[in-house]
């Protein structure tokens, strides 16, 4: 079976987030090491564009969240948790968060793209020209780059949209190239 058909059965068909029945995906929960089945969620359009943009977030449809962080798969309750600390200025995603409760490892993942840090505490990416990158940005790559652990390159001036930060390290982006998702050096890339 394919990762997204055992998604499929495993939630009974519907977004793992939201409940939503209509275009579902797979999102591979960042960062990529995990992968798989049990480093992805099967959600609806609408749930990942927002996780993946946090410029559309719409906090009411995040509401779900209340039924979806019990999740009894650590991939869903990531990425809950992390949609809760984005949002808990807001208050009711604070309250819900106050109640979560992860295994150590679990929140340990939760927390590597930085989500819910503060901004202070951030580490900071910055593409060539110093320009600071956020998730959800599109960058150009500037030069070819060999893919770590496969013959792909990726090729200069290709776009990678949606990229997704490393928050262990400054010099590390994720992002999608030709469909598989990869570890770009951030001095190789310009902000678009
Ligand atoms: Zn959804």
């Amino acid at each position: 079976m394919s990762v997204l058909e055992e998604l499929k059965s495993r939630s009974n068909g519907v977004c793992e987030l939201c409940g939503a029945t209509d275009n579902l995906s797979v999102y591979e929960v960042p960062p990529v090491s995990t992968g798989g089945v049990d480093g992805s969620v099967l959600a609806c359009n609408t749930c990942i564009g927002q996780v993946e943009d946090p410029q559309t977030t719409d906090a009411n449809h995040w509401r779900c969240l209340n039924d979806s962080m019990w999740s009894e798969h650590d991939a869903v309750k990531v990425v809950a948790w992390r949609m809760l600390s984005r949002l808990k200025a807001e208050g009711w995603p604070q309250d819900l968060l106050d109640m979560m409760y992860m295994e150590p490892e679990t929140l340990e993942w939760a927390q590597a793209t930085g989500e819910g840090v503060a901004e202070a505490d951030k580490i900071i990416h910055r593409d060539v020209n110093g320009v600071v990158l956020e998730n959800g940005d599109s960058v150009v790559l500037i030069k070819d780059l060999k893919v770590k652990g496969s013959s792909m390159v990726a090729k200069q001036g290709t776009a990678v949209r949606r990229i997704s930060l490393d928050h262990e390290n400054a010099e590390y982006i994720e992002g999608k190239v030709d469909g598989q998702q990869i570890v770009i050096i951030t001095k190789y890339v310009k902000k678009i």
